[in-house]
């Protein structure tokens, strides 16, 4: 990830300037991804280290162009919901 990239994706983040692939990649995977909870389950709005991610706020995260899941569930401009699904019944 790149100097650039974070700049982008905090600017994004904050003045609402997400594209349409930018929200679903949010709200569609990172909302719902088992690696944004803390310790009491609840959703935290962080790619949390301890849970495998890249420690990166998900808002921000999303948010940038270029970037990838670290857990290879979205990038740029693809998506892989088969291995998310996998992923969310494993975890289970
Ligand atoms: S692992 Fe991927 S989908 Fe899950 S919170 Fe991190 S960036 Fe989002």
């Amino acid at each position: 990830m790149d100097f650039v990239s974070i700049i982008e994706g905090n600017l994004r983040s904050v003045l609402g300037l997400k594209t349409p692939i930018m929200i679903y990649r949010e709200e569609e995977y990172c909302k719902k991804c088992p690696v944004a909870l803390n310790d009491l389950g609840e959703y935290n709005g962080r790619c949390n280290k301890d849970n495998g991610g890249c420690n990166c706020g998900v808002s921000a995260k999303t948010a940038q162009n270029g970037i990838d899941c670290p857990k290879g569930f979205w990038g740029s401009d693809w998506f892989k919901p088969e291995l998310f699904k996998e992923y969310l019944q494993k975890i289970k």
